[in-house]
């Protein structure tokens, strides 16, 4: 990237926010869609915005791997609110439309209120709002939902394995019980957080036998219960394909029970196929990420915690946005990086899973927690 020129803004009164607005908006004039190599457009962007978590889910952060000693990112190399905002900005130049915050917990970030109250006030080049959304255990929900939705935040997804104490404690790695998550997404619907999603991850063996509970019990609240194949993300899950349940075996399960019928996506793009049931109870969906993966309409860009930026969740490695934004460098070389590593993406990584070899499945790849879910 050596090629762009760096600019140092001069002492001003204005924000380094306000003068990346000013020089891309110079730069690009009206934004055009920035494709990737196989023309996928940029709409999506999940932050990180923090790699603990107060809890151990079994297929993201298992305790034997994630134990008292494991050293987490030091705070000085989080991305601050600003450093965030600033990044964000110059996405949403690019097309982002939503924002998702993630982690690890995002709620365990403290005063994350704040960074959503600046995100909140960000438009896309057409004036409408950008969509900020985030996705959380729903440990600490209950007590934050209320001050999450006076920030802004316009939707939460709760994740929740299963429906009973134990099942969801062996999922979570936890001494939880279910009532505390159940009462955040009360909570959440309460304070007009919704439609809540509720993403429940399959493992084989540990909680397949509550989809259907599970199903029964959010049937007609309004709440969208997705179920997840387990993925192969990281290398600390220990994942084998004979622990993923199908999207298709689910479906069996539930239509075995209540009769369901397709529905057409919300937008291209999206990663849920989403089903009704046919009696009028609502609606659910399934996320087939490992049995019909979903790369060819693939349009989400991740910022890890520490500022780095993946184009796939099992990419090996990301960019590095923090440097550049802690040496100052201009909003048009930070737009410039962005806009390099999205044009040369190539990434379809779940598409060709069957081809990749099983020392490739278990090679070094970022951890869920850190680049966010
Ligand atoms: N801590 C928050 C939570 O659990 O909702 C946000 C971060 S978490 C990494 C985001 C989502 O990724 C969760 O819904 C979680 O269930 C899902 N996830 C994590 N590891 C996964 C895996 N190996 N396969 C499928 N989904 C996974
Ligand atoms: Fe934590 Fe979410 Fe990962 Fe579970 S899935 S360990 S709650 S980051
Ligand atoms: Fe997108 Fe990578 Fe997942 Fe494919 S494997 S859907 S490219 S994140």
């Amino acid at each position: 990237m050596g090629d762009y020129i760096r600019i140092i803004p001069i002492a001003t009164e204005q924000s380094s926010s306000e003068l990346d607005y000013l020089a891309l908006k110079a730069d690009r004039g009206p934004v055009d869609t920035l494709l990737d190599h196989l023309h996928r457009p940029l709409h999506d962007l999940r932050i990180s915005v923090t790699d603990r978590c107060n809890l151990r889910c079994i297929y993201c952060m298992p305790r034997e791997v994630f134990d008292k000693d494991h050293a987490y990112l030091p705070r000085t190399e989080l991305l601050t609110f600003e450093e965030i905002e600033r990044l964000a900005r110059i996405f949403i130049r690019w097309g982002v439309k939503k924002i998702r915050l993630t982690g690890g917990e995002p709620l365990l970030r403290h005063g994350v209120e704040q960074l959503i109250e600046k995100l909140a006030r960000l438009q896309t080049p057409t004036g409408k709002p950008v969509e900020v959304a985030l996705t959380t255990n729903g440990a600490l929900l209950a007590r934050k939902a209320q001050s999450l939705k006076d920030a802004g935040l316009s939707r939460v997804t709760v994740s929740l394995d299963g429906l009973s104490d134990a099942t969801f404690q062996r999922m979570s790695g936890s001494q939880l019980a279910v009532a505390t998550i159940l009462k955040g997404i009360a909570a959440a619907q309460a304070a007009g957080l919704g439609p809540i999603k509720v993403n429940m991850v399959i493992k084989r063996g540990v909680n397949e036998h509550e989809i259907v509970p599970m199903a029964e019990h959010f049937r007609h609240s309004g709440v969208v219960l997705r179920f997840i194949e387990f993925m192969d993300v990281g290398t600390s899950n220990g994942w084998r394909m004979d622990d993923v349940v199908s999207a298709r075996e689910i479906l069996e399960r539930i239509s075995g029970q209540y009769p369901i019928e397709p529905l057409d996506p919300n937008y291209s793009g999206e990663v849920a196929q989403r089903w009704r049931y046919a009696d009028g109870a609502g609606e659910m969906g399934v996320i087939a990420a490992v049995t019909q993966a979903f790369c060819h309409e693939c349009s989400r860009a991740r910022l890890s915690t520490d500022g780095k930026l993946y184009t796939c969740l099992f990419a090996g490695a990301g960019m590095d946005l923090r440097t550049p934004l802690r040496q100052q460098d201009s909003g048009l070389v930070l737009s410039h990086l962005i806009a390099h590593a999205w044009s040369h993406r190539t990434d379809q990584y779940s598409q060709q899973r069957h081809m990749v070899t099983s020392a490739a499945i278990h090679s070094k790849k970022i951890e869920m927690s850190y680049i966010g879910g």
